[in-house]
């Protein structure tokens, strides 16, 4: 086993930060499996094959799902969970492809030699008691919580129990101390982000109901049936369409003659058909979650919420619900791309929870820095103590040391550790699907060009405060000095602390961080760079499409205008129909090499793709 598994590993090509090594847990070893049907890359495949049929054998790995190709007829894929003396190891495991019955790609991660006890000495019943007191909230389902092998973010195995809670968070406890391991959010904003003026002010074609006695935002035409809620810029609505509950259908947008004049209830509601017949169209995706579910959004949230996507099992009907608000100035953020962005948010989830039963879990990854930063005359350094400011009646200060390592990789306090920057790839590539998909629908509705009602690589220009822009990322800057990535390299990084809990230990992020090697500060903790760093693999897109020279200096021709979807294509294959939950940037894009090997052999849209990711650093 452990033979084999070395064998794959050391071929395959992703090569990634390693863990700390924490003095007091052996830290099992990771491996990542990037098998693909590349030329020159088939012994890789039949040893990962082996490997994946010997580990069914031992029952450690255990096929969650087996679907049929929904583009390419005789290829199947499978999602295989590792499971260790019957528990999951979380995130880990096998997608295999396979045609005709003979394998052509292996991707995802594997823990070798686990050893780890599996019996919680917490209950079930206790653990929830336990997490409701850590969430301040009740746990947001009937169901029982989930026992699991959670592999931190510092490589520890820790046995864990898991639920989502009604403060949308998924919580994970040691299953013995009953310590707070990890949370992850199911809110997908774009908080970090702020918006200007305007709107389309297009006229929109609503699919509305009629109910004999008016009109309802509730389209009946599509396979999917798309749903548009009228929050009436009143939050509490908002919060309470958060959870399950029939109240929804009283929510639902109303207009008495179907002559609708509200622009943020007509835009979201015609840009969410829009984006539904968009990927039916071209990637034959049914709706969010793949079967057509009910489609559900709320418009006129109030303007200090922007627009944000919330995943499974909240929303009304349990299976998510995107928001849209409005920008300060009061602006509905409704135009087609960020409708579009948020929908992806439901896709790239959807499509994960529906072959894998996991959501983008993603990785956190680091590489080591200096000893110290400093910006403005103010210093940090390893050794030093980071202190997170109380929040009343919320938190306490906190203090911790700065994660640094020494020379052997050991976490240490030593000014002559170096400290370790950190970036959340799982985050950045949902980001990044977004802006790719909302700028796709745009160029499928509008005539490219500058200007409302005209498609570009801008994100949010329709409401005159452009967030992004994938087709120059280095053009927009963030912050006086600092632009959007382009390439690995150029990505936002930070400084995190090292929290111990009883036996185990976390990071969080700090506001100190670097870009290349320049150190900044930002105005508070936590922020994990997700949406700066999403423009790195957008670039990527926007790159196999229009083609050019990158900042880099490579040139890379694109497929042109005229075949954009060959290229969304690919992008879309590699996240919906490849990608394991636990994924790295570097693995993303040798996952959409492989969807454009698929789809298109060696030919001209793969070298477009396999240049524009290679011009990116991935
Ligand atoms: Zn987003």
């Amino acid at each position: 086993m452990r033979r084999i598994q070395a064998l794959v590993a050391l071929a395959a090509p992703v090569v990634f930060a390693g863990a700390a090594a924490l003095p007091a847990q052996p830290v099992p070893e990771r491996y990542t499996f990037a098998a693909t049907s590349a030329p020159g890359d088939a012994l890789r495949v039949i040893q990962a094959n082996a490997l994946v049929e010997e580990m069914i054998l031992t029952g450690e790995l255990a096929r969650v799902t087996v679907r049929p190709d929904r583009n390419l007829p005789g290829r199947v894929h499978e999602w295989f969970a590792q499971i260790h003396r019957g528990v999951p190891i979380h995130g880990a495991g096998l997608s295999r492809q396979s045609a005709d019955g003979l394998p052509v790609s292996v991707f995802g991660t594997t823990f070798a030699d686990v050893d780890i006890g599996v019996v919680p000495s917490l209950g079930s019943a206790a653990a929830l008691g336990r997490m409701e007191a850590l969430a301040g909230a009740e746990p947001a389902t009937d169901e029982p919580p989930d026992l699991v092998i959670l592999p931190t973010d510092l490589g520890e195995l820790v046995l864990a129990w898991s639920a989502p809670m009604q403060d949308l968070h998924t919580w994970f406890i040691d299953a013995d101390g009953g310590q707070p391991v990890h949370r992850q959010s199911h809110v997908y904003t774009e908080s970090a982000v702020g918006f200007g003026l305007g709107i389309t002010g297009a006229p929109q074609k609503v699919s509305a109901w009629n109910t004999g006695v008016g009109f309802q935002a509730w389209d009946r035409l599509r396979p999917a049936e798309i749903v548009t809620m009228d929050a009436k810029g009143e939050l509490i609505d908002r919060f309470s369409l958060f959870f399950p509950t029939p109240a929804w259908q009283d929510a639902v947008a109303w207009d008495d003659d179907n002559e609708w004049t509200n622009a943020s209830i007509t835009d979201a509601h015609a840009h969410l058909g829009m984006t539904y017949d968009y990927l039916a169209r071209v990637h034959n995706w049914a709706g969010i979650d793949g079967q057509d579910g009910r489609i559900l959004a709320i418009a006129n949230i109030d303007r200090y919420y922007n627009a944000s996507y919330l995943s499974p099992p909240f929303g009304p009907q349990g299976s998510g619900l995107m928001s849209f608000g409005e920008t300060s100035e009061g602006v509905p953020l409704v135009p087609v791309d960020v409708v579009a962005h948020e929908y992806q948010h439901g896709v790239t989830d959807g499509a994960m929870l529906a072959r894998t039963g996991l959501p983008v879990i993603g990785r956190q990854g680091f590489v080591l820095g200096p000893s110290h930063l400093t910006v403005d005359g103010e210093t940090i350094r390893c050794g030093d103590e980071h202190t997170f400011p109380a929040i009343p009646f919320l938190r306490e200060e906190e203090r911790h040391s700065y994660l640094c390592l020494d020379e052997t990789g050991s976490v240490t306090t030593s000014r002559d550790g170096r400290l370790t920057l950190w970036m959340y790839d799982g985050g950045s590539i949902h980001e990044a699907y977004s802006d790719i998909v909302g700028t796709a629908v745009e160029f499928s509705v509008h005539p490219p060009g500058e200007g409302l009602s005209r498609a570009d690589y801008l994100l949010g220009e329709d409401v005159e405060d452009t967030i992004r822009r994938i087709d120059s990322p280095r053009s927009l800057e963030i912050r006086p000095g600092f632009t959007l990535p382009d390439a690995i390299g150029q990505e936002f990084r930070f400084v995190t602390v090292h929290v111990r809990v009883g036996r185990l230990s976390f990071i969080r992020y700090t506001r100190w961080g670097t870009k290349g090697n320049r150190p900044f500060r930002l105005n508070s903790d936590g922020y994990n760079g997700v949406h700066w760093n999403s423009t790195i693999l957008s670039h990527a897109f926007y790159l196999a499409i229009e083609g050019g020279t990158h900042g880099s200096g490579a040139t890379v021709a694109g497929v042109g205008g005229a075949n954009r979807h060959l290229v969304e294509r690919a992008f879309l294959r590699g996240i919906i129909d490849l990608a394991p939950p636990s994924i790295t940037l570097p693995l993303m894009g040798l996952l959409i090499r492989q969807a454009a090997l698929d789809l298109y052999g060696t030919d001209a849209t793969f070298v477009a793709v396999h240049e524009a990711l290679t011009a990116v650093g991935l």
